[in-house]
């Protein structure tokens, strides 16, 4: 950092700088993004100030009308997105604008090649978020009040290694954040106000705050109405929701840039009320198995965001879910710290917990194939269910899918149990480190010549759950070192399985002449 006067220059730091090489280079298609970006940021803004006003309301200042705007000079080469939420003072703008705190930010780094074709779809997992104003804009200013204090500071940077930082005049709390577009063809389009209420209604039609759209022309600014709706997508009834503002919702709450696998929108009335829109992710998150990861559902009461540190409100086995939880019965003024131990998030939590687990369910009754999917995601953290959930045993064991040498896809424990031989009582499975592994086990031979089936573990979890749980559908779970000695009671083998004893003799004797006195014997076993 070097001040000259008041003008203090920073570097961004090495991931942030990477992050927008590429995006500034790769050709990413979808570069109208950027405003829904920055517009899920000022909703952010205003739902955080909203709830730090619940306990100090002097942080109002006697405006609680919370708006966004997006205001157009195309004359002058600019669009301005502007909120009144809380605003960011200067070690704000450092920490968040210059350098990338979210988690799972190392593992995402590490697994960039260079291949902007390869890249460009990481990004599109990890997320862009503020960044993404450099796909359009070769210069960006920022301008910020936090709530609360009198002085406001200027970001500025053209998102080439470095940004400045010095002290601005905004009259109230905020942030204006002003885009230099590019001078490109693709650009310029952005130019226009019938594209950016196109881009608006399209993509942040959901956004719980008014939406207004100005622009400016010869002088005089020419502002419209709100263009969303403005009311919270989860007041809504379902029917007037589309499958389009669902994904976007999904895709602002979330974080997330894929689509939603399983969407869930319900609201439940009676001893507990809340509202709730939750989505099944459709790709693994890169920080699903970090231990510092929490779920992300946000928790809101009547309206008003409270937090999204909602360990209490989710199982951990479920922590892949994104979405909403809107309490009709907390008390607004709960703390963080109060979720702990309190009765009414228990029910939540139980209610909600028991509704994704039927949506599950479902999903792998109607569409085994989505389900399949979902599994190759998500499946080793729902297993963690069956040890940390011992009141939800039993859905979780008729969720749970596992390789199996019956098959090269998944199966489900009814689905072996369906094929048991005459005689078998047990579940046979073998544990290995990875399901290859476990399918080449020579511990299988005896098995697959009596045409047993067997399920192949190869999870770290798996260790976990089979010391809790014993049985499914009263059927033991053993593996195969122990059940070595069932075989003989099951049956003789396979006769069209089984290679003749001449043959075999025939092939030991070439094999030894063969390998000499590289090996001390060689003998065949079941
Ligand atoms: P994310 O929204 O996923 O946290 P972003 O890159 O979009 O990541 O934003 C980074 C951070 O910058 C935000 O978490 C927030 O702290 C801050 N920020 C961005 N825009 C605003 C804004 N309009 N008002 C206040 N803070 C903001
Ligand atoms: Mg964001």
């Amino acid at each position: 950092m070097s001040t000259t006067d008041t003008v203090e220059t920073h570097e961004f730091q090495a991931e942030v700088s990477r992050l927008l090489h590429m995006m500034v280079r790769s050709v990413y298609s979808d570069t109208e993004i950027f405003l829904r970006e920055l517009i899920s940021n000022a909703s952010d803004a205003c739902d955080r100030l909203r709830y730090a006003a619940l306990t100090d309301d002097s942080l109002l200042d006697g405006e609680a009308d919370f708006r966004i705007t997006v205001a157009l000079d195309a004359g002058g080469r600019t669009i301005t997105i502007s909120d009144n939420g809380i605003g960011m003072d200067r070690d704000d703008l450092i920490a968040h604008l210059g350098t990338i705190a979210r988690s799972g930010t190392a593992n995402f780094m590490e697994q960039l090649t260079g291949d902007a074709q390869k890249d460009v779809s990481l990004i599109g997992q990890f997320g862009v978020g503020f960044y993404s104003a450099f796909m359009v804009a070769d210069h960006v200013d920022v301008v910020s009040r936090k709530a609360g204090t009198q002085d406001a500071f200027k970001w500025s940077s053209d998102g080439q290694g470095g940004y400045t930082i010095e002290p601005a005049d905004r009259g109230a709390r905020g942030t204006d954040i002003t885009l230099h577009i590019r001078e490109g063809e693709t650009e310029s389009a952005f130019l226009d106000i019938n594209r950016l209420r196109q881009i608006v209604t399209t993509y942040s039609d959901h956004i719980g705050f008014p939406i207004h759209l100005s622009e400016a022309k010869d002088g005089v600014v020419d502002e419209e109405e709100s263009v969303n709706k403005g009311s919270a997508l989860w007041t809504r009834s379902k029917s007037d929701v589309t499958e389009e503002q669902y994904t976007e919702f999904y895709r602002h709450v979330g974080h997330a840039f894929d689509e939603p696998a399983v969407t869930l929108h319900y609201r439940a009335e009676g001893m507990i009320e809340y509202s709730a829109v939750l989505f099944v992710p459709e790709t693994q998150p890169m920080d699903l198995f970090d231990p510092a990861r929490k779920p992300r559902v946000k928790l809101y009461v009547k309206r008003v965001f409270i937090t999204d540190d909602t360990g209490e409100l989710i199982p951990g086995y479920l922590r892949f879910l994104r979405g909403v939880i809107d309490s009709e019965d907390l008390p607004l003024n709960i703390s963080r710290e109060m979720l702990q131990n309190n009765p009414v998030v228990a029910r939540i939590r139980k209610a909600v917990t028991g509704r994704v687990l039927s949506a599950l369910e479902d999903k792998a009754k109607k569409e085994p194939e989505a389900f399949d999917k979902i599994w190759n995601a998500f499946g080793p953290v729902i297993k963690e269910g069956l040890y940390e959930d011992a009141e939800r045993r039993e859905p979780l064991l008729n969720l749970v899918r596992f390789r199996s040498t019956a098959s090269d896809g998944w199966t489900s424990l009814e689905g072996y149990v369906s094929r048991m031989k005459e005689g078998q009582d047990a579940i046979y499975y073998v544990s290995a480190s990875d399901p290859d592994a476990a399918r080449n086990s020579p511990h299988l031979e005896g098995f697959a010549s009596r045409g047993i089936e067997v399920l192949l573990f190869s999870d770290p979890v798996d260790d976990f759950w089979l010391s809790m749980v014993d049985a499914f559908d009263d059927k033991p779970f053993k593996s195969v070192t122990q059940g070595a000695a069932d075989l003989s009671t099951l049956g003789e083998t396979d006769a069209s399985d089984e290679t003749p004893a001449t043959e075999t003799d025939a092939l030991i004797a070439a094999l030894k002449e063969a390998l000499g006195d590289a090996v001390a014997d060689i003998r065949t076993t079941d």
